[in-house]
């Protein structure tokens, strides 16, 4: 399995994965009950992540998240890291190399 996503907004986590399910890419959603526990535990390890199974799905779903539907919808909410990772606007950094936001 492989990380693609991650996101503070449940909802979103949701529709990226309602997103993906359409095209037949199969993700599982963790930490979803963990969301309740953010501000005693570091938020990084409690943000509701969709994970796909098949890691080879991992790059056309990146893709697809970055470029497909969600983001007209979700516009100026997330912005896709030189590694690949999606990351939401609020953050600088990407949670996946450490990098800072380039554009
Ligand atoms: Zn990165």
């Amino acid at each position: 399995m492989k990380r693609i996503f991650a996101s503070l907004n449940v909802a979103e986590v949701h529709h990226a994965r309602n997103l993906l399910d359409s095209v037949g890419i199969r993700t599982v959603i963790r930490n979803e009950m963990l969301a309740s526990a953010i501000g005693q535990l570091p938020f990084t390890d409690c943000q509701p992540e969709l994970w796909v199974l098949d890691p080879q799905d991992a790059e056309p779903a990146r893709r697809l998240l970055a470029e497909g539907p969600l983001r007209p919808l979700e516009k100026g909410n997330v912005w896709q890291c030189g590694c690949g990772e999606i990351q939401e606007a609020q953050f600088t950094q990407c949670w996946q190399c450490a990098s800072y936001r380039q554009t």
